[in-house]
C-alpha cells in the first residue's frame, strides 16, 4: 500500500462524504472499511421479502437540509413525505378512545412545551415527562422509537439541541440503497477492519491483519460504541477526555421487525402509524404497508430492543404477531407469511443503532469533535450538530471535517512522513 494524504475508517455516509470531499479537493485518500459493503448503517436489502428493504435508516429526515434528497430525485427514486403521528393508539390490545387520543395529542404538546422550556441543569428527559404529568405515549416517540433509548437515560440537552427532523421521506427503493448508489465512485477497501492507529509521530499509521497504510492524518468514523469498546488500540492512547466522551455517547437501539401479512389488512391503509402501548416500555410501533407493500414493520426501541434483539429472530418474530393477533384476532397468525428481525446490537462494527449522551453528558459530542494531536480527527452520526443520529447528519459531518483536515494539511498535495 502506498501512503497517502488522508486515511479515512469507515465507509458509512460520513467516511464516504469526507473522502468524497478530500478526494475532489485533490487529496489522496485511503479508505478502510470493516465490513465487506460500503454504506454502514445505510443498507438496503432485498434478500429478505424480494422487494427493497432498509435494515438501516429508512427516512430522509429533515428532508428541506438533508443532502441526499437532492440524490434521491436525481435517481428517480420514489419518495413519499411521511407525516408521522399515531393514526391508531391501543394500550396493550384495547383501542384507545377518542378522548384519549386527544389526551395523547395535547400531552404531546405539553411535552414538547415542557422540554424545549427546560432551563434548570441538564438532567434525564424522564424528569421533564413526569413533571408534565404527559401521557406514557406521548414519550413514546421522543424517547425510545427517536432517540433509542428509555428516556431516563437521555439528556434533556442534548435532546433539545436535536433538530425537529420534520419533513420526513420516505424510500420505496431504499435509502441505503441510495447511499450505495452516491458512495459508489469512492475506492474503498472493504473487508479491513482497522485495528491499531499509530498516532505517535507527526502522521499516523493505520494498521490491521490486511496490512498498513500511513497518511499525514486520519478520520475516524467508526460509532462511539466501536470506539469505547476499544475495537482499535491506539498509540499513545486516546486522550483520557475523548475516551471518557465516547462512554458518554452511549448506543441505543432500535429494531425493526417487519411483517409480510398476506390478505387481511385489518382495516390499515398504506403508511398508517399504529402504536401499541404496553406495560413496562415494552411499547411497539408498526408502520403500515407503505407504498402498498404487503409490509408491516414493527419498531422497538430503548431498552426493549436489547432485550428482543438477544432473544433472536424467532421470538421476534412472534411478539410482533401476537401483539397484532391481539388487536386483530387470530386471524392475523395465517396472515403473517414470513418476518424477519434487525439485529444492529450485534454488528461488531457498529454495536447499535445511534448515539445518544447519558444525563449530565451533553458536552461529550464537543469533546469528541477536537482533534486528536490534529492528526485524528472523529466523524459520523455522533458529531452531526442538530442532525445527530441521522444518515444526511453523518454525510454533512464528514463533509465538514474533510474540510477541517484540509485546512491543517494545507494544500500540498503529497506527504512527507
Ligand atoms: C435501525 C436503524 C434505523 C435508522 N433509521 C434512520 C432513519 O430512518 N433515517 C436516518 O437518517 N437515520 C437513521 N438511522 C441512523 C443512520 O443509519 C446513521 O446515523 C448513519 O447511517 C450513520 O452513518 P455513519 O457514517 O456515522 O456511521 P456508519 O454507517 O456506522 O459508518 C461507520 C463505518 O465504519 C465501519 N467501521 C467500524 N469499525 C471499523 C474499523 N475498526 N475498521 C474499519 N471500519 C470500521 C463500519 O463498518 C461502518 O461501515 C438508523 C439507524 C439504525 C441502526
Amino acid at each position: 500500500m502506498t501512503d497517502v494524504d488522508v486515511v479515512v475508517i469507515g465507509a458509512g455516509a460520513a467516511g464516504l462524504a469526507a473522502a468524497k470531499r478530500l478526494i475532489a479537493e485533490g487529496k489522496s485518500v485511503q479508505v478502510l472499511e470493516a465490513m465487506d459493503r460500503i454504506g454502514g448503517r445505510a443498507w438496503t436489502t432485498s434478500d429478505w421479502f424480494g422487494m427493497p428493504f432498509d435494515i438501516g435508516c429508512a427516512w430522509l429526515h429533515a428532508g428541506d437540509r438533508n443532502p441526499f434528497l437532492a440524490d434521491a430525485h436525481a435517481h428517480d427514486w420514489t419518495l413519499f413525505v411521511h407525516d408521522m403521528g399515531v393514526d391508531h393508539l391501543y394500550f396493550g390490545d384495547r383501542r384507545a378512545s377518542e378522548a384519549e387520543i386527544a389526551e395523547m395529542e395535547a400531552a404531546e404538546e405539553a411535552l414538547a412545551a415542557a422540554i424545549a422550556a427546560h432551563d434548570g441543569p441538564d438532567d434525564r428527559l424522564s424528569s421533564v415527562i413526569h413533571a408534565c404529568h404527559a401521557l406514557r405515549a406521548a414519550a413514546t416517540f421522543g424517547g425510545p422509537m427517536d432517540f433509542a433509548q428509555d428516556d431516563d437515560e437521555i439528556s434533556i440537552a442534548d435532546f433539545n439541541a436535536a433538530a425537529d427532523l420534520d419533513p420526513n421521506y420516505f424510500t420505496k427503493e431504499g435509502f441505503g440503497a441510495l447511499v450505495a448508489r452516491w458512495g459508489a465512485d469512492v475506492p474503498v477497501r472493504t473487508g479491513c477492519p482497522v485495528r491499531e492507529v499509530d498516532w505517535s509521530g507527526t502522521g499516523v499509521r493505520v494498521a490491521g491483519e490486511w496490512g498498513s497504510v500511513r497518511g499525514r492524518a486520519a478520520i475516524l468514523t467508526v460509532s462511539p460504541g466501536v470506539l469505547a469498546f476499544e475495537e482499535i488500540l491506539f498509540t499513545p492512547r486516546l486522550p483520557p477526555a475523548h475516551l471518557e466522551a465516547a462512554f458518554d455517547l452511549p448506543m441505543g437501539l432500535l429494531t425493526k421487525i417487519p411483517l409480510r401479512i398476506e390478505g387481511d389488512r385489518f382495516g390499515l391503509q398504506a403508511f398508517d402509524d399504529l402504536l401499541i402501548e404496553r406495560h413496562a416500555r415494552h411499547d411497539v410501533f408498526f408502520l403500515c404497508f407503505p407504498f402498498d407493500t404487503d409490509l408491516m414493520v414493527g419498531f422497538v426501541g430503548g431498552d426493549f430492543a436489547w432485550e428482543v434483539e438477544a432473544a433472536g429472530k424467532a421470538a421476534a418474530v412472534d411478539f410482533a404477531t401476537d401483539r397484532l393477533a391481539a388487536i386483530f384476532g387470530s386471524g392475523v397468525r395465517k396472515a403473517v407469511t414470513a418476518g424477519h428481525m434487525t439485529n444492529w446490537s450485534g454488528e461488531r462494527w457498529v454495536r447499535g443503532a445511534y448515539a445518544a449522551a447519558r444525563p449530565g453528558k451533553a458536552a461529550a459530542r464537543g469533546v469528541l469533535a477536537q482533534s486528536i494531536g490534529e492528526r485524528l480527527w472523529c466523524s459520523g452520526e455522533h458529531l452531526a450538530g442538530p442532525l445527530i443520529q441521522t444518515c444526511g447528519g453523518a454525510r454533512l459531518s464528514g463533509e465538514a471535517v474533510a474540510g477541517e483536515v484540509m485546512r491543517h494539511l494545507g494544500h500540498p498535495a503529497r506527504v512527507v512522513l
